[in-house]
């Protein structure tokens, strides 16, 4: 069973990204908003479905680019999951004003769309719903809440690029939405986002926060005959050279995802009547909800047997691991947010959840191997 390492993620290498990268130097235009940046940006428009995008820096900037977009300032508050990953609820507080975490719901570890409807009050801008390994929560349910109590919907969709909600794209739903292409994510460049504009509105300004406050994005295209500072703003455009690589990335998307559900399915199928002896859970998405296989998660039956799991599947080569801490206890949690209900399915997901090691150049015998560790674990004591 044991065996060269097998690590949690790799980065697939896209045939094409070395001789894009080779181009843009050759090129000369290494900065942000070249060809590449059109040509990948033109890709994601059409697996999303979505109007318009900008790439970023990291998925991080494009959530910041999300909460100015909104106008937040200090006295709003934005309703966000506490199981997600820092910068869900830290772009928020960049803006002054305050994030609200609630629960996640068991079988989605997404956003519990009643605890958003309960956290609700008049201070109340937006809600934040990141879609958990790419599994949107009930999007129908959340639509009706936010347009009945007059909220945004953001997405913070770092998770989600070919996930889909009853055939709907996820990335669609949002008056904006955040991808993120770090190194880890189902399509990576090292460090990069976008930002999905799906309220037409919204768009010219996300070009000038994005342009360090300029309208250098009209200059480009001839709108303005010179530019200037016009409004707030950061750099958040995402080199070229990084674009190269997305660019070549996207170009097997279909390829990269198909691989993905591949191991995915093989893991569902093995771990599932094992997760159920033991008194565990495998992730298995709710009907309605198209997962991008972006991660495989089981949930050991304790904390306890979590932490031997994970001690088990090290021991013998294999990179599984652990993930978000929650959010509305953390130190800075605590500081900047605010926690109106117990968050008890985040706290008992947290304390529960390996994933295991999935990426789209795993070998069927890589596949055999963790399958084959993780059955031959039993924990200490089934409770
Ligand atoms: C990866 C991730 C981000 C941030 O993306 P970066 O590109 O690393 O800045 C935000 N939210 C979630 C849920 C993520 O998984």
């Amino acid at each position: 069973m044991t065996g060269p390492w097998i690590p949690f993620s790799k980065p697939h290498r896209a045939r094409n990204e070395l001789a894009y990268v080779e181009q843009v130097l050759a090129s000369g235009h290494t900065h942000g908003d070249g060809p590449f940046t059109e040509q990948a940006t033109a890709r994601l428009l059409e697996i999303v479905g979505a109007r318009a995008g900008l790439l970023t820096g990291s998925g991080t900037h494009a959530l910041e680019l999300a909460a100015w977009l909104l106008d937040l300032g200090p006295g709003d508050e934005v309703i966000v999951p506490s199981f997600t990953f820092s910068t869900t609820a830290a772009s928020i507080v960049a803006t002054g004003a305050t994030p609200v975490f609630v629960d996640v719901d068991p079988r989605t570890a997404s956003i519990d769309v009643g605890a958003v409807e309960a956290a609700v009050n008049p201070r109340t801008r937006a809600v934040s719903v990141v879609h958990y390994g790419g599994v949107a929560p009930d999007m129908d349910r959340l639509a009706e809440v936010a347009h009945r109590t007059g909220i945004a919907i953001v997405e913070d969709d770092a998770h989600g690029l070919g996930a889909t909600w009853k055939g709907r794209a996820c990335g669609t739903f949002g008056v904006l939405a955040a991808l993120s292409f770090h190194a880890t994510k189902n399509v990576q460049c090292g460090e990069g986002g976008a930002l999905l504009v799906n309220d037409p509105a919204l768009l010219a300004r996300a070009e000038i926060l994005r342009e360090k406050g300029t309208d250098r994005s009209r200059f480009l295209r001839g709108e303005v005959d010179k530019y200037t500072w016009v409004d707030r703003g950061s750099s958040y455009l995402l080199s070229e050279l990084s674009a190269a690589v997305l660019a070549a990335q996207l170009e097997e998307f279909d390829t990269v995802q198909a691989a993905r559900h591949s191991i995915w399915d093989r893991y569902a199928a093995a771990l599932t009547p094992w997760a159920a002896a033991i008194g565990g859970d495998v992730m298995s998405p709710p009907a309605g909800a198209g997962h991008p296989a972006h991660v495989f998660y089981v949930l050991a039956p304790s904390r306890a047997a979590r932490g031997d799991l994970l001690d088990h599947l090290r021991g013998v080569g294999i990179g599984a691991t652990f993930h978000y801490m929650p959010l509305h206890s953390s130190a800075a949690g605590r500081r900047f947010g605010r926690t109106p209900f117990g968050c008890p399915v985040t706290e008992d997901i947290s304390a529960r959840m390996v994933r295991l090691p999935l990426w789209p150049d795993m070998t069927d015998a890589d596949v055999d191997r963790v399958i084959a560790a993780v059955l031959a674990f039993t924990p200490a004591r089934i409770p």
